[in-house]
């Protein structure tokens, strides 16, 4: 089709897109670490799942690390945006390590869900990803009284845990696709009719939002590129939310960590490309995917704006101005 085609392919743009309130506050927070306290700034675990963020930290100063084990005594430690399990937090304390904690508001408030379910007896069933950092920290909260449900099927396996007359509550981690969360949220209370779930929503507004605008591209699209690092919850969710979209035939969907990922045979036949980025995803990245495809052709770009995002969030203390 391309071949046959006239006039320049098509780019649509997502909005929102790219880095969401938590993930540009984790990333002040460890640049600002390193301004205040100098380098090294240890890190556990990647500050937000893209490797570009990462890299570049690492030419700034910042050491990551995936055990607190790694890090000297007394040293600058950041915990990463993903959240970390009270257990980790007093391990930190023993080794007198100065903590800086860059977890997400909003994944703080489902740790704080988890523990007010728990507190009350209830057993807390978190609907999630097998060991993605945020589900370890939340269920690290609840030691004993939560289990992880990544599906449908595995409502069953979670009911075998709760003995009778127990009560149950569920969270979801912060970064599901909406549809697919609904539909497990849905068998959680369909087996158990009192279970409580969330005030409001945990899946949080850059993750709907992000899901929302890559569904209007893409319906219009031949193509949706994710711009996102494979390890990234919310850009792997966009890749899947693309691919059930579109109106008699779903485009194809593929997550690119950057330009040198984009196979020149999707883009066969593609004339419209929608792109989007992942929350964690530094908008440079889709200008260059942007440039990449201009190298190939002429093009034509549009934004599609679903909503306004406006969300900041206060930095903590220690590297507060
Ligand atoms: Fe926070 Fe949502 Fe961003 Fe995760 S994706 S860091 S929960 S705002």
């Amino acid at each position: 089709r391309w071949a046959a085609a006239t006039g320049p392919r098509r780019v649509l743009l997502a909005s929102p897109r790219s880095f969401c309130a938590g993930v540009e506050r984790a990333i002040e927070i460890v640049e600002r670490a390193l301004d205040r306290f100098g380098a090294p700034v240890y890190v556990r675990k990647q500050i937000v799942h893209n490797i570009h963020v990462v890299r570049d930290l690492e030419r700034r100063g910042a050491v990551f690390v995936d055990d607190l084990a790694e890090v000297p005594e007394g040293a600058v430690t950041v915990f990463s945006a993903h959240g970390v399990a009270p257990a980790v937090r007093e391990e930190a304390g023993r080794r007198g390590l100065r903590v800086i904690d860059a977890t997400c508001p909003l994944v703080a408030k489902v740790h704080a869900e988890a523990r007010r379910f728990a507190a009350r007896g209830d057993l807390v069933v978190l609907i999630g990803h097998a060991g993605h950092e945020e589900v370890e920290g939340v269920l690290g909260e609840v030691p004993g009284a939560g289990v992880l449900v990544e599906d449908e099927a595995g409502v069953a396996d979670a009911v075998a845990a709760v003995p009778p007359g127990r009560g149950v509550a569920y969270l979801t981690q912060t970064t599901l696709a909406a549809d697919e969360a609904g539909r497990v949220a849905a068998a959680v209370r369909r087996r158990f009719p009192d279970a409580e779930g969330p005030r409001g929503d945990d899946i949080c507004y850059a993750t709907t939002n992000r899901q929302h605008a890559v569904r209007a591209v893409a319906e219009e699209a031949d193509l949706v590129l994710v711009v996102g690092s494979a390890n990234s919850s919310n850009a792997l969710r966009l890749t899947e939310v693309a691919a059930r979209s579109g109106h008699g035939g779903a485009p194809l969907a593929r997550l690119v960590d950057g330009p040198g990922d984009v196979a020149l045979d999707w883009l066969r036949g593609a004339r419209t490309v929608g792109v989007t980025a992942g929350a964690s995803t530094p908008g440079a990245m889709v200008d260059a995917i942007v440039a990449a495809l201009g190298g190939l052709g002429p093009l034509e770009v549009e934004e599609r704006r679903v909503t306004e995002e406006n969300v900041e969030f206060t930095l903590p203390k220690e590297v507060r101005p």
